[in-house]
């Protein structure tokens, strides 16, 4: 069983949180403030964190740079304002992800499951490069790809020329392949002030990474797909 430390101050946060993870069949271990998570970690490591940022001894940002002193642990931010989102991205501190208030606890459930399939994948990949039937493996997953050590998204083997806003676009779809979301939703995760665009903007986006996909790979421009009404979702 994948053990969670969660870190929350805020107690029906935490609380909806435990309970969606647990019955996910994930063992969590809830505290309120930054030190008792170093203490815990310390005391027997975790699997995974999901820390709050605004919390009321050390913030997050802090808890998870002294995690990585010693840890590769796969880290889930909660952020409550989209300037920490700022702040996240730009200390460049090795978050896995992060995630806005308010949130829904299946989405942050989803989102565990992303990373940890990913980070497994990290492991892995030394070891088992000859194994290309690994369960978790989605085997049409190979037409896009993220390299995270240059930062590229990769189209059927052509590393694609993307604006920093497309490529944290492509990002969001890829984390939760299938799901669909609304321009709201993909403005919040892939822009660092969603006020200054419209939904058009979304809509500019998609429509020009389409056009990389089909140049890449005719075809490929078919794995976002426009849900009527709702939004996208990348459908592999
Ligand atoms: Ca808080």
């Amino acid at each position: 069983m994948q053990r969670i430390l969660l870190v929350e101050d805020e107690p029906a946060i935490a609380d909806t949180l435990v309970y969606a993870l647990k019955t996910e069949c994930f063992e969590v271990e809830h505290v309120l403030t930054g030190r008792e998570a170093l203490d815990r970690q310390a005391d027997n490591p975790f699997d995974f964190a999901i820390l709050d940022i605004g919390l009321p001894d050390i913030t997050g940002l802090e808890v998870c740079k002294q995690l990585r002193e010693n840890s590769s642990i796969p880290v889930l931010f909660l952020t409550a304002r989209d300037g920490e989102v700022d702040r996240i991205l730009g200390l460049e501190l090795g978050g896995d992800d992060y995630v806005t208030k308010p949130f829904s606890p299946r989405e942050i459930v989803a989102r565990v499951r992303a990373i940890m399939r990913r980070s497994e994948g990290r492991d892995e990949r030394p070891r088992s490069s000859t194994d290309s039937t690994s369960p978790t493996a989605d085997p049409s997953d190979s037409l896009l790809a993220h390299d995270e050590t240059s930062m590229r998204i990769v189209c059927d083997g052509s590393p694609l020329e993307l604006t920093a806003h497309e490529y944290k676009l492509i990002l969001v779809f890829l984390g939760q392949p299938n799901r669909v979301f609304t321009r709201d939703q993909l403005l919040d995760h892939a822009w660092e002030d969603p006020g200054a665009v419209t939904d058009r903007t979304i809509d500019a986006h998609i429509k020009t990474i389409r056009a990389k996909f089909r140049a890449a790979s005719p075809g490929s421009e078919e794995l976002i797909q426009t849900r009527r009404g709702l939004g996208y979702a990348y459908v592999p």
